[in-house]
């Protein structure tokens, strides 16, 4: 008899009980608006951004609505203008260009390479197309980042970092999200930190800083931040900035603030599931682990593989038959968007010319989420049974 997998892919741990005692307390006293507090009181929201800040090493930090809120409020603040082109990753996910489109510039893309990372190659030939790099670290794959910062340094584009899926990473020890102008993050459900939706932006820079803080909705409200720039700093660009709103309110900022000084022992637990995971997957017949690069600290919440130049029915049956072992695989090869995948070319507001090297990674990424809800038992059978799909795949010759 083959062994089935019973978990579920999509079902995340509890917010721990400190986050679910600060959340009734806002909702006990009723203040959850991130402005709307007691003589003497600071918000919920206001701690959260100076913790995260000093977490990152950052000087600023702004709380947000969601990581496509910080991603289009960072650009915003660094100058991207309705009508500019904007470059960003061919493998990352709809919310990417989405934020680009948001603001009305153009999404023009990158491609990627075999260890799923942006192509350094391709970003030269491209560099003089735009002035902003939104750069998505997608599923938590990190390039060179020292050289990627000397190619933009050179071309003169500014970096955006999206770390939607490296909260917590680091490249040669600087965390994810310190190389560019802004670093970005998601506290949605199915990244690092849940508050259901959230989003974080750190920077040095304090005319970004004070223009993301008036752009989330501050009104005049800004002395009320514990991590942003002096009034001095707010003087010279409100009357410049429009008011978008997107804040954080108390109640999510209360139940992000336990988790993200969890975040550390969180990785550990991901990295260990990871690694069972790439033990059980190595040597597979037909089946391209990616090697993590020695200067990357990752964070492993989701896991890749690559079937390359596999032809598309041979890769539908190892999802079908590993489905049917309760194992949930998505593919970005699809012709059409399914579920969170989908491909540069289905995004048809900002067409791209084809991108031969790039399609041919896309169609053999496999992939598959590791919730800190699976033991690392379970992460042997996943790889128990993937191996065994794709192995009776890979030899059968029809
Ligand atoms: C989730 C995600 C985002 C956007 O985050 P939201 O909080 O859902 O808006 C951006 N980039 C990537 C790669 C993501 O996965």
């Amino acid at each position: 008899m083959s062994e089935i997998f019973t978990g579920s892919f999509t079902q995340q741990e509890p917010i721990p009980e400190q986050g679910i005692e600060a959340a009734l307390a806002v909702l006990r006293h009723g203040r959850l608006h991130r402005y709307n507090v007691a003589e003497g009181e600071v918000s919920e929201a206001a701690l959260l951004e100076q913790e995260f800040a000093a977490q990152m090493g950052a000087k600023y930090c702004l709380a947000v609505t969601s990581g496509g809120y910080a991603l289009s409020t960072a650009m915003r603040a660094a100058g991207v203008k309705p009508g500019d082109t904007v470059l960003t990753n061919a493998f990352t996910l709809a919310p990417v260009p989405g934020a680009i489109a948001s603001i009305g510039a153009k999404p023009a893309y990158v491609g990627v390479t075999e260890q799923l990372t942006i192509d350094l190659d391709d970003l030269v030939a491209k560099a003089d197309q735009a002035r902003v790099l939104l750069l998505s670290h997608m599923r938590g794959h990190i390039c060179d980042m020292d050289r990627l910062m000397e190619i933009c340094t050179a071309a003169g584009l500014t970096v955006i970092e999206d770390c939607a899926h490296t909260m917590g990473a680091a490249w040669n020890g600087v965390p994810s999200g310190r190389h560019g102008l802004v670093g970005c993050y998601s506290c949605q459900t199915y990244k690092h930190v849940n508050s259901g939706e959230g989003g974080l932006l750190v920077t040095d820079d304090e005319e970004v800083a004070a223009r993301a803080v008036i752009l989330s909705g501050s009104y005049m409200l800004y002395d009320r931040h514990l991590a942003a720039p002096g009034p001095e700093v707010f003087e010279r660009v409100k009357y410049d900035t429009p008011n978008i709103s997107g804040r954080m309110d108390n109640l999510r900022a209360a139940i992000l603030r336990p988790q993200l000084r969890a975040l550390e022992a969180q990785v550990a637990r991901w990295n260990e599931r990871y690694g069972v995971l790439e033990a059980g997957l190595r040597n597979t017949p037909g089946l391209t682990v990616i090697d993590r690069p020695k200067a990357e600290t990752p964070v492993g919440s989701s896991f890749q593989f690559l079937l390359l130049d596999w032809p598309e029915e041979k890769v539908q049956a190892v999802l079908r038959r590993c489905a049917a072992r309760g194992v949930e695989l998505k593919w970005f090869g699809a012709a059409e968007p399914q579920g969170f995948t989908s491909r540069y070319d289905s995004w048809r507001y900002a067409p791209s010319a084809a991108m031969p090297q790039t399609d041919r990674v896309l169609a053999g990424i496999v992939d598959l989420r590791v919730p800190l809800t699976f033991s690392l038992e379970d992460c042997a059978l996943i790889a128990r049974i993937i191996r065994a799909e794709v192995g009776g795949v890979f030899q059968d010759p029809a």
